[in-house]
């Protein structure tokens, strides 16, 4: 993945009437990057592929799954599945067989094979590589196909998990009540070269750090900044 920090700092710049509603300052948006930067120089999707429709299996099984789980399970599919005709050769009953360590594993085997089916009869087997046209996939939601195109085409995408609800908001960087709230505030407070590096590190911090319980305030570098308090998250 082509990192989106080569460019200097100090071109951050923050819309002014995000900056009036949150209160954020290019300070404030400058020290979030370069600290997270700093703790998690590496921070990127800890899912394995090799192929995008290999990306799209792994991201629709991850739901309510780790990521370690996940990578269990496809270590073995991905001999056998690259592309969607692979996964419709293999068929429901035997990909549900192969994934049922994984919660939701009946629904998650049903719309992946309906996913596939898609693909090969409507875009010629290929992942299409629009939001529009992603989130009309069965088991594809809004974040999942920010993932996707991030990750998978490195389009400018900003998804918004559990961690980076939480992460966000914790840091005041949104007040939304929904993840697609919270990532449209992200979008327009951080240059978009940042988005998907931010995403994995507002996750590696959410996941190592800031988590949702017992968060470890004593080596947080923005305790000056943080919300938790007063929204009682
Ligand atoms: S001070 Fe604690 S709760 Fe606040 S952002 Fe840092 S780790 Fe999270």
């Amino acid at each position: 993945m082509v990192s989106n920090f080569a460019k200097p700092v100090e071109n951050l710049s923050v819309t002014n009437a995000m900056k009036e509603w949150l209160n954020v300052t290019e300070k404030k948006v400058a020290k979030i990057v370069l600290e997270l930067k700093k703790l998690f120089p590496e921070a990127r999707t800890e899912l394995n592929f090799s192929t995008i429709f290999q990306l799209v299996i792994a991201v629709v099984l991850s739901a309510q799954s780790t990521d370690r789980q996940v990578n269990k399970v496809t270590e073995k599919l991905f001999l056998l599945v690259k592309e969607p005709k692979d996964l419709l050769d293999l068929g429901e009953e035997e990909l549900s067989r192969q994934i049922r360590s994984l919660g939701l594993y009946r629904s998650k085997a049903k719309n992946l094979i309906k996913l596939a089916k898609i693909l090969e009869t409507e875009y010629q087997g290929q992942v299409p590589d629009s939001f529009s046209d992603l989130i009309k996939l069965p088991g594809i939601g809004p974040k999942t196909a920010e993932v996707i195109l991030g990750v998978g085409f490195n389009k400018p995408s900003f998804p918004v998990d559990t961690h980076v609800f939480r992460v966000a908001r914790r840091l005041g960087l949104s007040k939304a009540k929904t993840p697609t709230g919270v990532s449209l505030d992200l979008k327009k407070i951080f240059p978009h070269r940042y988005w998907l590096d931010l995403h994995h590190r507002f996750i590696f911090f959410g996941r190592k750090i800031c988590k949702a319980k017992k968060p470890n305030c004593a080596i947080c570098p923005f305790m000056e900044f943080c919300h938790k308090e007063e929204l009682n998250v």
